[in-house]
């Protein structure tokens, strides 16, 4: 049997990621009115918090892949904001750098803040349409085309860049590689401004002749497969172990807006009588509930990815499940909090405001809410990419 429920020790952790998050949460609502990456001297200093060990970050201590633990974790970090996005133990390219990488290559930088770009002006939800090239000369690898999207490429120290090695074959040519920063050719052509989630850094590049050395390529094989797999497979597999974590990063957000809407509606003389049939609830009660329930089922989906996932088991499909309820939450959580509050919710003085922007995000990156469900039927209904797109 899964039992999810904490036990003293790890409570005890829980409610100092807790207060983390509300100390930290400082800063993002810094970073959503400033457009700076300096912060003022009053903020308080996040490296308080830095003793929290390692194996509760929610990649797990070796950056391998969600526990559950370190999900629940995850969750409590981003209670209001999406702190996760800027103080990453890692970033998205260590997860392919997991997923795709030698024993050698983890060793090298694991350490190492990676970004992941795979998105470019032409090609987002349908990865295989990668239009970045890169063409063995000697000994080094050179690349060109543009990434854009790429979530903390500013603070990055390197960048895992998918591109082509071979156009001709599809899927089957697109490999990873370890751009660093400072290499001649990798320029960084763009920082976005965005709706939400200021917090993270999000940058465009463009890579002109970019030269890097041919054991840059993760998992050093060269060889192109014509009938797809590769490299590909490293891509899916690094949205395999991310997407849990993106999921729980959302729901940190929805848990904030759920508990100040209870708040608020209590100092109102409003709560939630469980125990009263739908006939005798009123209105806005149903919509708590309806929030409840949506929460809960997020939250359960993406623990229950994330155990398959520390237990060795495959989670392809659970984690887009996960993904994809946790999309669905976080859009439709704000919305029912904003519908409770009314006008109050529209205003700068409250979170809400930031949160209804903040949570768009969790349903467009990693793959959109509809490219999950696509790959939720897929496997239910066993159809390839091919049969069903
Ligand atoms: C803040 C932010 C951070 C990001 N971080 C990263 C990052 O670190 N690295 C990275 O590589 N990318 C990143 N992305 C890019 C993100 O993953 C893509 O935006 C996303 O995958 C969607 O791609 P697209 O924007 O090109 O939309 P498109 O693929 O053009 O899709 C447009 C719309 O059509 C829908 N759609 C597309 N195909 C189908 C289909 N077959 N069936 C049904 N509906 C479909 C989509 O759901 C979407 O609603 C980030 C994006 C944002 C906004």
């Amino acid at each position: 049997m899964v039992d999810f429920t904490l036990n003293e020790k790890e409570q005890t952790i829980i409610d100092e990621i807790l207060r983390e998050g509300l100390v930290c949460r400082k800063y993002a609502r810094y970073y959503d009115k400033h457009e700076t990456e300096v912060l003022p001297d009053e903020l308080p200093e996040a490296k308080d918090f830095d003793h929290i060990p390692a194996m509760f970050l929610d990649r797990g201590e070796d950056g391998s892949g969600p526990t559950v633990f370190g999900l629940l974790a995850t969750m409590y970090r981003n209670w209001g904001d999406h702190l996760s996005l800027r103080r990453p133990p890692r970033g998205l390219g260590n997860a392919s750098l997991t997923a795709a990488g030698t024993e050698a290559q983890k060793e090298k930088w694991g350490k190492t803040v990676l970004a992941m770009a795979n998105t470019e002006p032409g090609c987002g939800s349908d990865s295989k349409a990668i239009e970045t090239t890169a063409v063995l000369d000697g000994e080094e690898w050179v690349l060109n085309g543009e990434k854009i999207f790429v979530t903390t490429g500013i603070r990055a120290e390197g960048v895992v860049v998918w591109a082509t090695i071979d156009k001709s074959a599809g899927r089957g040519g697109i490999k990873a590689f370890v751009v660093m920063k400072g290499t001649p050719g990798f320029e960084l052509s763009k920082k976005e401004k965005k709706m939400g989630i200021r917090v993270s850094d999000t940058a465009a590049f463009v890579l002109k002749n970019c030269r890097i050395p041919r054991e840059n390529l993760l998992g050093l094989n060269e060889e192109v497969k014509k009938k797809g797999g590769g490299g590909f497979k490293g891509l899916m597999k690094t949205f395999n172990l991310s997407r849990p974590a993106t999921a729980a990063i959302g729901l940190g957000n929805v848990m904030a807006a759920r508990d100040f809407v209870t708040e608020a509606l209590e100092k109102e003389g409003i709560a939630v009588d469980w125990e009263a049939g739908l006939h005798k609830r009123s209105a806005v009660q149903q919509k708590l509930i309806d929030l409840e329930a949506e929460l809960e089922v997020a939250i359960l989906t993406t623990l229950r990815s994330a155990w398959l996932g520390d237990q060795g088991k495959p989670n392809n499909l659970e984690s887009s499940i996960s993904k994809s309820k946790g999309g669905d939450a976080c859009r439709l959580s704000v919305k029912l909090a904003l519908e409770v509050l009314g006008a109050m919710g529209m205003t700068e003085d409250q979170l809400v405001e930031k949160w209804f922007r903040d949570a768009r995000i969790t349903d467009i990156y990693e793959g959109t809410g509809e490219i999950q469900k696509l790959i939720i039927a897929r496997q239910i209904l066993g159809y390839t990419s091919a049969d069903l797109q």
